[in-house]
């Protein structure tokens, strides 16, 4: 489903086995990155001491698989593998949800900025709306808790979206697909399936306006967010709660929703990179009742890690912020690099075309 070659498909871009320098570099992220999210715990639920222990055994027994992959060279793994040995010892130990305070109150902060985003870019041009809502896709997607460097960032007291967006690469990016996008944009888009990233600013400033621009247009937009926490990563349920609220002050979405033409359906993954293959049964009976003609990727994890190189049968939007320097380098380009890369349908491999 939306593959255009299920049989080659690889949900993983780097081969993180197969290169000694990155296998050590990623095993040695995965590391710090669990003992940076005991220190976040604690941080962040002080009232909280049995958290805390249980945060420590997850982080203890996380610890020894990656030592464990790394003392034994022949074993094959990639992010994805990592990131579901990571959850699978969170949930052993009764950790649900580590980002749970973090992602509300990135959401308050996102939502407070929220309005008058939506005033500017209701008062530009059509001809510039979308690069501005691209440029605040690359900007939400700073919040990261994922990516060490950026959330040391945020362990310092975060980051503003503007300040972000000011600072953000000049074009052309390091893939700059805008114009593509943007004549794509001329013709209709009848059906948009858009997978989201993280919660706070990346949803609420980045992918909803995104979304609200494409109702505007008449699109059919369904949003998919993962079914379980994952990093600081949207839920489904909290992405519903999200846009209920915004319903309550904007016609766009309001209207929307009422009609069904909005709909929020869980992706049924609970990880920060995604496998196409695994998409949740509701997921699934979606795109076969509707099969989107645009799926938007969003995220370093959905769009680059796990999916550069996946063909679908539809148009695609693979859209990040590059928060990893082994990421930004396999792309030729530096952290915080932006990518934007439109790919138009690919027929489904092996099939002819008409004649
Ligand atoms: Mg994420």
């Amino acid at each position: 489903m939306l593959l255009s070659d299920p049989a080659t498909y690889v949900p993983g871009t780097l081969d993180v086995a197969g290169d000694a320098d990155l296998r050590r570099y990623w095993l040695d992220l995965f590391r710090r990155h669990i003992a940076s999210v005991v220190a976040h715990v604690a941080r962040e639920h002080p009232d909280e001491p049995a958290l805390q222990r249980r945060m420590e055994t997850a982080a203890r027994a996380f610890a020894s698989d990656v030592d464990a992959f790394e003392a034994d060279p022949s074993t094959r793994f990639d992010t994805l593998q990592l990131c579901a040995t990571r959850e699978r010892r969170l949930r052993e130990a009764g950790v649900d949800d580590p980002f749970r305070r973090a992602k509300a109150r990135e959401n308050e902060a996102a939502l407070r900025l929220l309005p008058a985003l939506l005033a500017e870019i209701d008062g530009l041009a059509e001809a510039r709306r979308l690069e501005r809502l691209v440029r605040g896709i690359f900007a939400g997607n700073v919040f990261d808790l994922g990516s060490p460097a950026t959330a040391a960032l945020f362990a310092e007291g975060g980051i503003g979206f503007e300040a972000v967006r000011a600072r953000l690469p000049a074009r052309p990016w390091r893939v700059d697909d805008l114009e593509a996008l943007e004549e794509r944009f001329e013709r209709e888009i009848r059906r948009a399936l858009l997978f989201v990233d993280n919660a706070g600013g990346d949803v609420v400033l980045g992918m909803l306006p995104f979304a609200r621009e494409l109702l505007r247009r008449g699109t059919r937009v369904v949003l998919s967010a993962n079914e379980t926490p994952t990093l600081n990563d949207v839920t489904h349920d909290e992405l519903v709660a999200l846009v209920e609220h915004l319903a309550t002050t904007d016609p766009i979405l309001a209207e929307a929703l009422s009609q069904g033409r909005l709909v929020l359906v869980t992706s049924g993954n609970g990880l920060p990179l995604l496998d196409l293959r695994t998409l949740g049964a509701a997921l699934r009976a979606e795109i076969g009742r509707h099969p989107p003609d645009l799926v938007v990727l969003e995220g370093m994890g959905r769009a680059v890690e796990s999916n550069w190189h996946a063909r679908l049968t539809c148009d695609v939007l693979k859209i990040a912020m590059l928060k990893d320097v082994t990421v930004a380098r396999y792309l030729g380009g530096t952290l915080y690099d932006v990518v934007c890369r439109f790919e138009p349908a690919t027929p489904v491999a092996g099939s002819k075309p008409i004649a």
